[in-house]
């Protein structure tokens, strides 16, 4: 039975459709959105579809934006031959959080699983060789420590061995299975420190 009349209906069917909210989350923010001024739900709406339209890829390092480069890219004081390598843009955020990386990053946008069917081709490890056809010093690799990040570094520090740049893995310290991003600063600074060259 619809109890709500059915545009209230697809509002809570389309809200629960996202990921994390279950059917009473979805219901609690319909609720909320049908008594949110006008204005604001007309806000919302447009930040949504603007952030749609315009955030993409860097061409650099892959992050996020919604300029063809990145802030980070874009700034002439980071040094530009230390790249490190993380899954996503949370881990970036997290790193930059804690001010003292003054390389560069390129964000991958997964990692490798062959039990989810997540192959090299998948992520963004193509763009990255690229990149490293210009001037590069070290590429330190920051994926987490779970299986699937693993398997990716390993994976990334054979294919740029034989070009004779750097590669370095975060120490442990973070620990295994851990997402970067929940991980405080101190202990993400303490594995970029102690990274070891692989
Ligand atoms: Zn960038």
């Amino acid at each position: 039975m619809d109890y709500y009349g059915s545009q209230m209906s697809r509002l809570i069917e389309q809200l629960s459709s996202l990921p994390g909210i279950g059917g009473k989350s979805a219901q609690r923010l319909a609720f909320h959105i049908i008594h949110m001024p006008k204005e604001r739900v007309q806000q919302l709406a447009e930040t949504i579809l603007e952030a749609r339209n315009n955030v993409r890829y860097c061409s650099q390092c892959c992050t996020l934006t919604d300029q063809e480069t990145c802030p980070i890219c874009s700034d002439p004081s980071r040094d530009k031959k230390t790249i490190m390598v993380v899954e996503t843009t949370r881990d970036l955020a997290a790193y930059e959080k804690t001010g003292k990386y003054e390389g560069v990053y390129h964000v991958l946008h997964g990692a490798i699983s062959p039990m989810l069917g997540i192959g090299p081709s998948d992520i963004k490890l193509k763009e990255l060789m690229q990149r490293l056809q210009g001037d590069v010093e070290e590429v330190i690799i920051a994926t987490n420590s779970s299986l699937e990040g693993e398997t990716t570094a390993m994976y990334i520090s054979k294919l740029i061995k034989p070009t004779g740049i750097k590669v370095s893995r975060i120490a442990s310290g973070v620990p295994v299975g851990g997402d970067l991003e929940y991980i405080d600063e101190v202990t993400l600074l303490r594995a970029l420190e102690g990274r070891i060259e692989l």
